[in-house]
C-alpha cells in the first residue's frame, strides 16, 4: 500500500474531523502533538511519506493484510475478530486491588504479564481531572493504579511510540479498537523498515462503541462536580440510560442524552 505523508494526513483525517485522538502520529517527530485528547500539527512538514500517515487508523486500512500479518489468516469479518476461545472472567483477590471497571481482568493480565516477563513495560491510561493520559508502567505493583475506564479519548498509541523510542522491546498495550487498529498497522511494518522488530509483547483490546471528547466533558461537568478529583466514570447496563461521574465520593448522574453531543 502506498504510504503518504503528513500533508495528506492533515487533509484526509485532521481537517475532515476524522481523527480519534489515538496518538499514532505523535511522539514520532516534533510536528504532531496531542492536548486534551485532540491531535494537532504544530508546523508544516514536507515529507512525502511518513510513519504518521502509515500508522493512522483513519488512513487506508487493509484488514486482509493486517489479519495476515498479525494472525497469519484471512480477515474473517466476524465482529469479535480472530479468537481461539472465549471466557468470562474476573480477577482473583490475590491478583491485586484497585478501582477496577468490570472485574479487573485487564489489570490482572497486565500485572501478570509484567511480573512474568512477557512484557518489559505496559502502556496504560491514567487520568488527570477529565484528561486521559497514557503512562509507561514497569512496576507490576503499580498496574492497578491505572485500573478503570477513562471514557475520554486517550492518546495511548503516542505512549507506545514513546515506549518504543525509549528502548522497550516487549511492550504491553491496552487500548480501544481504533488504537488497536493503529497498533496492527505499526506491527505490520507499513514503511518497510529493513531491520524491523515488532516491539509489542501483548496487546489487549477493550470493547468500545464511543469515547467522550475531553473538552466537552469539562464543559458539561465543570459546575456539577470537582473535576480535578474525578475518581470514576461508569455506565450501568441498560435500561438505565445514565452515566455516573464520581468525585470526592459524590455521584453525579447524567442522562446519556446530555452526554451524547460530546461522544466521538
Ligand atoms: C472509551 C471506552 C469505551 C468503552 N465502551 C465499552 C462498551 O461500549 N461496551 C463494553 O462492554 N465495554 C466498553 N469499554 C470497556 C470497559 O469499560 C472495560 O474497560 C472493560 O470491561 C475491562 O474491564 P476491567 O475491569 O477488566 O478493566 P480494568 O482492570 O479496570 O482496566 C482498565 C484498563 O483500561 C485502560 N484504559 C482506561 N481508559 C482507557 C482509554 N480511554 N483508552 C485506552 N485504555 C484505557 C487502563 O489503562 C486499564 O489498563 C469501554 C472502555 C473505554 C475506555
Amino acid at each position: 500500500m502506498q504510504v503518504f505523508g503528513p500533508k495528506e494526513l492533515q487533509a484526509d483525517v485532521l481537517q475532515k474531523n476524522l481523527c480519534i485522538g489515538c496518538g499514532a502520529c505523535v511522539s514520532l517527530c516534533p510536528y504532531f502533538k496531542t492536548h486534551k485528547g485532540k491531535t494537532a500539527a504544530m508546523f508544516q512538514c514536507t515529507r512525502e511519506s511518513g510513519r504518521c500517515n502509515a500508522f493512522c487508523p483513519k488512513t487506508g486500512v487493509d484488514l486482509d493484510l493486517l489479519s495476515a500479518s498479525i494472525f497469519n489468516s484471512k480477515y474473517s469479518g466476524d465482529s469479535i475478530g480472530n479468537y481461539k476461545s472465549v471466557y468470562v472472567s474476573q480477577k482473583s483477590s490475590s491478583a491485586g486491588e484497585g478501582n477496577v471497571q468490570n472485574g479487573g481482568t485487564v489489570s490482572a493480565l497486565m500485572k501478570f504479564a509484567l511480573k512474568s516477563g512477557a512484557v518489559d513495560s505496559a502502556v496504560l491510561t491514567g487520568r488527570k481531572g477529565a484528561v486521559s493520559l497514557p503512562e509507561i508502567v514497569t512496576d507490576p505493583e503499580k498496574v492497578f493504579n491505572y485500573a478503570s475506564s477513562k471514557y475520554s479519548t486517550s492518546p495511548v498509541v503516542a505512549g507506545f511510540n514513546r515506549a518504543a523510542e525509549s528502548g522497550y522491546a516487549k511492550i504491553g498495550f491496552v487500548g480501544t479498537p481504533c488504537a488497536v487498529t493503529a497498533m496492527a498497522k505499526i506491527r505490520s511494518n507499513p514503511t518497510d523498515i529493513e531491520d524491523f522488530r515488532d516491539k509489542t509483547g501483548i496487546v489487549v483490546g477493550l470493547f468500545c462503541t464511543w469515547a467522550l471528547d475531553t473538552r466537552g466533558v469539562e464543559k458539561i461537568l465543570k459546575d456539577k462536580l470537582d473535576l480535578d478529583s474525578l475518581q470514576r466514570v461508569d455506565i450501568p447496563p441498560p435500561p438505565v440510560d445514565v452515566m455516573i461521574f464520581t468525585s470526592n465520593r459524590r455521584d453525579v448522574m447524567l442522562p446519556l442524552n446530555e452526554i451524547r453531543p460530546v461522544m466521538t
